[in-house]
């Protein structure tokens, strides 16, 4: 199989529009590049699902709100191109920022609710950044599945609902988050990681799945959380920006157990930060 690889968003349209008159259903895995193996889970996925899977690879600059973080972001294309093709994806769209963002580009969509907490707090004007650029390559491709990994488990509940509010016929799919052996969740971030800080981070996600493990009706939350914060900043992290209890569904932060919830990490190693979530038995 050949896998197209487009740069423009007519030529996007043209191909995605002749899978259409074909009458194939079509999936798109948004990514920023960098791509590992939690990346090709997703592109699994929609394999699974869809006759024609198109990845997207765009590192958007509108939703970095800090510039270093931007410039430090691993960069990959002609790797990431291989495993794409390796996978057997259809089509690769690696659009300029010019081509997403043209000079008097002033739109920006924005979901309430979701966006509060979390990341949402701590990284102003990201998911704004997120939103937007998903909103346009839903519409751009007008796929008809999209596949998104539970690592970002916000970001996935904000598309969910950005494209319910939306009306934008793509139906979004939750792919679970893909490990190292040592446990730590893939990230392209964990590229960044110094070799004594790449021991230490899997301790993140052995924390986090303790302290989901003790989690019962009877539990002191309060207590539990500000012992896993401990541990996680004796393990060796410099700051742990936020370790909360939420449900699943609307991210309200919960103070007893009666619907799913999941456990949200945020903490910085270094200069990396590194963000997992597990879900709590129920
Ligand atoms: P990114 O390139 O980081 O923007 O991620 C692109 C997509 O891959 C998003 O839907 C992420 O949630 C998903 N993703 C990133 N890391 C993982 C992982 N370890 N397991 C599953 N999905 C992931």
């Amino acid at each position: 199989m050949t896998t197209t690889i487009v740069r423009s968003i007519s030529d996007l349209r043209r191909l995605t529009g002749n899978w259409r008159q074909e009458g194939k259903k079509g999936a798109i895995v948004p990514t920023m590049g960098a791509l590992h193996a939690g990346h090709l889970s997703l592109v699994q996925a929609a394999r699974a699902k869809a006759d024609e899977v198109l990845v997207t690879i765009f590192l958007n600059p509108k939703q970095f709100n800090n510039l270093d973080d931007l410039k430090n972001y691993p960069k990959t294309e002609a790797a990431d191109i291989a495993k794409l093709k390796e996978a057997g994806v259809s089509a690769v769209f690696i659009p300029p920022a010019t081509e997403m963002y043209p000079d008097g580009f002033n739109t920006t969509v924005s979901v309430g609710g979701l966006t509060d907490g979390l990341c949402g707090e701590k990284r102003p004007g990201h998911f704004e950044g997120v939103a937007t650029v998903v909103a346009k390559l839903f519409l751009q491709s007008g796929a008809d599945l999209a596949f998104f990994g539970e690592k970002d488990f916000q970001q996935l509940q904000i598309i969910r609902k950005l494209a319910r509010d939306l009306d934008i016929p793509t139906e979004v799919v939750g792919c679970p988050t893909v490990r190292e052996e040592d446990g730590l969740a893939m990230s392209s971030r964990n590229a960044l990681l110094s070799s004594h800080e790449r021991q230490v981070a899997p301790r993140l996600a052995s924390i986090l799945s303790e302290t989901v493990e003790k989690i019962s009706a009877e539990t002191n939350l309060q207590a539990l959380l500000d012992e896993a914060r401990s541990d996680i900043l004796a393990s060796g992290f410099r700051e742990v920006e936020y370790l909360e209890l939420r449900s699943e569904e609307d991210l309200r932060l919960v103070e007893s157990i009666n619907s799913p919830m999941r456990l949200f990490v945020a903490a910085w190693l270094g200069q990396t930060r590194l963000i997992d979530n597990m879900p709590v038995p129920f």
